[in-house]
């Protein structure tokens, strides 16, 4: 299958690349981004001939189907990542909260968040296309919190690709900041910034656009790549535990095949959602896609109104930091296959120019056959956490913007997958906070959530707090240039 882009083509770029071309060089033209020329069937044949194989099987499927320019060796190499996860027979459980809602937990890889699902097995191909084109490729992470430790920790002692990180000095978790900076691998640097997230994520920009960096690149023979979630190397694997969920439901007899169901996804720069709206698209029974944000609610807005309208919103920093995003990128994808490349550069423009762009009516109403939206406070969120630890169930404050959204969404109560996008103790003051205990710190926290819930702290948790702190540069934002280029 050949890739083409969102913004349509500017006469410079070919008319469509290869699944490698758009991973190992992501922009398109005008900016755009890299969509599948065509979908695969995801129909009730598929689902059928699929009903009973494992997670690995089903993800194969899933990308034969998309005719990916990937060996066969490579694809299974990288699947076997998920071999990494609490359960290989079982990497993405499904744990049942109501009568008619499921929760799919994407969190039982090594970093403990959902990013795993899709980096794991993504740094293992783009590797592996590095080493065999004999390039070598800088991926540049710019992090708040969960990018960073998933990216690093795919990449670490991969071939031909090195990996810098930037985080914000002082504005991660512990656990976010320890999982980075005990990571012990040649191939990888992590710099602390002295700033806040938007200095941090600014710099990285300046430096991905700036001609002299990449001349200085150039000498040295290394070519940029991208790791985040505009890559299509990442949306793929995420179509597949949608399609995981609704045939685990069909197993346990919840549901018969081609019965609809609900999916619900905390969404910050919609990879996930889009994910689920390609399943969707391709025949998965899927009676509509609900979003859950939190206070930075743009995404609700859109999806109510058809405007998108950055004027005058400020980012709020919420407890649920991985979806404290204004600007969401994958939307682009969305708008797209909804309207073609023409009206996708037009909207892009707008939001470029005057902060905003609106659907038409007909737009919207398209855009609401397949999406509601609705948001949660940061004390919605605690209060759910807290209502959920009482029934049973913990849950970390992402996941937990989910719920108002399967209370409030729903027109007909068919069953709900809710997708769980980050372990709990990735952000355990939260929940310490929402069960009502004042704590100092990530690891009190840990431990006194532990102690009130039952709920063990996996060891690769706890071990982080003993392991050898490896990477000690803090620097201000003028000197990352230099550091980057002395680690090079
Ligand atoms: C990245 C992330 C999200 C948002 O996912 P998108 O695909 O960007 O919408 C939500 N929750 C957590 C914990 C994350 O790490």
């Amino acid at each position: 299958m050949r890739f083409v882009e969102t913004r349509g083509n500017d006469g410079t770029k070919p008319l469509s690349v290869t699944f490698s071309e758009a991973i190992l060089n992501p922009s398109a033209s005008f900016g755009g981004l890299y969509v599948p020329e065509t979908l695969p069937a995801f129909d009730e044949n598929f689902l059928n001939a699929y009903l009973r194989s494992d997670y690995k099987t089903l993800a194969k499927a899933v990308l034969r189907r998309f005719e990916i320019d990937i060996d066969e060796a490579t694809i299974d190499a990288a699947l076997a990542r998920y071999d990494r996860f609490d359960d290989p027979n079982d990497p993405v459980p499904l744990a049942r909260i109501e009568e008619d809602c499921y929760v799919c937990e994407l969190y039982h890889g090594p970093t403990r968040a959902f990013k795993d699902m899709a980096l794991q097995p993504f740094g293992h191909i783009l590797s592996a296309l590095a080493k065999r084109r004999d390039e070598h490729y800088l991926i540049m992470a710019a992090t708040s919190g969960d990018t960073g430790p998933a990216t690093l920790e795919t990449f670490k002692n991969a071939s031909n690709v090195k990996v810098t990180c930037l985080y914000p000095d002082g504005g991660t978790s512990d656990v976010q900041r320890l999982q980075m900076v005990t990571e012990d691998a040649l191939n990888l640097k992590v710099i602390g910034v002295k700033g806040n997230f938007d200095d941090t994520q600014s710099t990285l920009k300046s430096l991905l656009s700036s001609e002299s960096f990449k001349v200085k690149l150039d000498e040295k023979g290394i070519k940029l790549s991208a790791a985040n979630s505009v890559n299509f190397g990442r949306i793929i694997f995420q179509i597949v535990y949608h399609i995981h969920s609704y045939l685990e439901l069909v197993r346990r007899e919840v549901i018969g095949m081609g019965d609809p169901v609900y999916l619900t996804v905390p969404s910050g720069n919609f990879g996930n959602a889009l994910g689920a709206y390609y399943a969707k698209k391709a025949g998965l029974p899927v009676e509509k896609i609900l979003i859950a944000s939190n206070i930075n609610n743009i995404l609700t807005d859109w999806i109510e109104t058809g405007v998108y309208d950055l004027n005058g919103r400020t980012l709020i920093q919420t407890e649920s930091p991985a979806m404290d995003i204004l600007k969401s990128s994958n939307i682009e994808r969305v708008l797209y296959d909804l309207f073609g490349a023409e009206r996708t550069k037009a909207l892009m423009e707008s939001l470029a120019n005057e902060n905003r762009f609106a659907l038409q009516s007909d737009e919207l109403q398209a855009l609401q056959e397949v999406f509601s939206a609705s948001y949660s406070d940061d004390a919605l969120c605690e209060n759910t956490i807290a209502e959920y630890v009482e029934k049973g169930y913990l849950m970390d404050p992402h996941t937990a913007t989910c719920i108002k959204a399967y209370r409030t969404l729903r027109e007909n109560s068919l069953p709900t997958v809710i997708y769980s996008t980050a372990e709990w103790t990735k952000f355990s003051p939260t929940v310490a906070k929402a069960l009502g205990e004042k704590v100092e710190g990530d690891l009190e926290a840990l431990m006194v959530v532990e102690k009130k819930t039952g709920v063990r702290v996996p060891e690769m948790i706890r071990a982080l707090f003993n392991k050898p702190i490896v990477h000690t540069t803090v620097v201000e934002k003028e000197d990352i240039e230099k550091e980057m280029l002395s680690f090079l």
